[in-house]
């Protein structure tokens, strides 16, 4: 049955899957939302007898009705592939009374690739469905991962562009050397002078230029969005959830319809929020156990049901979790407004003006399947170390941050169902708070060093996004002021602005 896609603040007429994809946000500034969530159409035995890509193919065929079976499973073939250095795609591993749902194998060995590997490919098909002629222009703000995923993901994508500016002096040695080593004729990679928050108002800015837009189109070009309210990236995130849920049953650890927990470390919202829609498809989900950093915005509002984001940003060891406006949750409070829009764009609108809202209590009943719960640096280094000692398993520290709130849940209430925490990164990719975690003499050895260190106690193979960048020579050295973002972006284009 097909489904379309509206704002979650009313505007504008429902569209198809693959024109929300392309348009990424709403034009009144909403997030698209499917008309409604699609039950599984398949048991979860048969789920359990497959693989990665036919478990997404099962999944996405639900979302994505205005792509043909050749299309999806063609965007999928080549989306999962030997990018991945492990065939089954999201490994499950277990340690210490938990599955840790192994998200980090794919390019850049963070969550964001299981999304970001495909969507090129559903935006490019998504392109010649209907007929857009121009060549896609990716523009991206970052802090670190989702700008290497997204360069990763549309390198050498043929009909698009990528361009992604980060922070100068605001992200990681070894991220910035990630992106600045970025292969591929389509991509731009400049540094700014500023900060993220200046990267991505001047990002807004340029999609919000309307003679720009113009002096695109002339010259055969259009922007379009890699970021996680893209609903292109929410839709392939539910696939992960399934086939965890499909391994356990396979592996003769759960049996069919047992009910099981979920633990997600979360910034924006959008992978827990994915796993709030495999539960509304009929997964047997109990608990969304919704883990922040320091930055505790969302356990604050699921506490009290005041979303307030009114407070001192929180620099952490997981960088990728800083973050106090949660785009993504407002998906959720408009399922729980009872799809009421209007009532979803006010309370937004007072987020805009204030800063905060109140959710009523008939909402908060609502989320009565979240649980909400945080971890100071403290706890997430001492669990980091406390996991390897006890098992030999190491985390990075925005799982570990999961991890800290499980013990907390399970102290708690006493819930002894299995559970799955969904693991984000490598620790490849964090290894200084993670070795430092492990044992402080790490501190004084350098960034390659400690990833061969860790390589030892860890018993695994240094993965190839790290191998690839310790002699990759740098591509692009671009940096530029913030005010000079649109010149730039038409330098790279070869049109004058
Ligand atoms: C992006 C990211 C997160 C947060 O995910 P959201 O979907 O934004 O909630 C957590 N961990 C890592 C490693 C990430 O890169």
């Amino acid at each position: 049955m097909e489904i379309l896609y509206k704002s979650t603040r009313g505007g504008g007429e429902p569209i198809t899957a693959s024109a929300a994809i392309l348009k990424g946000l709403a034009d009144d500034g909403g997030l698209f939302v499917p008309e409604r969530i699609p039950a599984l159409d398949k048991s979860l035995a048969e789920l359990a007898q497959m693989e990665y890509a036919q478990v997404a193919y099962e999944v996405m065929k639900l979302y994505l009705t205005d792509f043909t079976e050749e299309e999806l499973k063609n965007c999928i073939a080549r989306a999962y592939d030997s990018k991945f250095d492990t065939q089954e795609i999201a490994p499950l591993a277990e340690a210490d009374g938990a599955y840790y749902l192994e998200l980090f194998h794919g390019a850049t060995i963070a969550f964001k690739d299981m999304a970001l590997s495909i969507l090129p490919h559903l935006m490019t098909t998504a392109a010649k469905k209907n007929e857009i002629k121009n060549e896609i222009v990716i523009l991206t703000a970052t802090s670190g991962d989702t700008g290497k995923a997204a360069l990763a993901g549309f390198a050498d994508v043929e009909g698009t562009r990528i361009i992604v500016f980060y922070p100068k002096n605001g992200v990681s040695p070894i991220q910035e050397k990630q992106m600045v080593t970025q292969k591929g004729a389509n991509t731009f990679v400049v540094g700014i002078h500023g900060n993220f928050d200046d990267a991505q108002s001047g990002v807004k800015k340029i999609f919000a230029d309307g003679a720009l837009k113009q002096k695109l189109d002339e010259n055969g070009f259009q922007f379009s969005s890699a970021n996680s309210i893209n609903i292109g990236r929410l839709v392939p995130q539910i696939v992960y959830y399934v086939y965890a849920y499909a391994k356990l049953l396979a592996e003769g650890r759960i049996s069919e319809g047992e009910q099981i927990n979920v633990v997600v470390p979360t910034g924006n919202f959008g992978n827990i929020l994915a796993a709030y829609y495999a539960k509304n498809m009929g997964l047997p989900i109990d608990k969304l156990i919704c883990a922040s950093n320091e930055n505790k915005v969302l356990f604050d509002f699921f506490e009290s049901g005041t979303y307030d984001r009114n407070r001192e940003f929180v620099l952490t060891s997981s960088p990728s979790m800083d973050i106090l406006i949660s785009s993504n949750l407002e998906r959720l409070i408009y399922r729980i407004a009872g799809e009421d829009a209007q009532k979803n764009a006010s309370l937004m609108q007072e987020l805009s003006n204030a800063g905060k809202y109140t959710i009523t209590d008939a909402m908060k009943a609502e989320l009565a399947s979240f649980y909400g719960g945080y971890a100071s640096e403290q706890e997430t280094a001492q669990r980091i170390g406390e996991l390897y000692e006890k098992t030999g398993y190491v985390i990075d520290t925005h799982t570990a941050v999961a991890s800290v709130v499980y013990e907390k849940y399970k102290k708690e209430t006493g819930d002894t169902k299995k559970t799955v925490i969904a693991s984000t990164a490598s620790p490849f990719k964090f290894t200084r708070s993670v070795m430092n975690a492990i044992d402080q003499k790490y501190d004084s050895m350098d960034d390659f060093a400690l990833v061969d260190e860790l390589s030892k106690i860890a018993n695994a193979a240094v993965p190839r996004a790290i191998e690839e960048i310790r002699t990759a020579p740098v591509l692009h050295d671009h940096v530029c002021e913030k005010n000079e973002m649109a010149d730039t972006v038409c330098g790279f284009l070869g049109i004058m602005e």
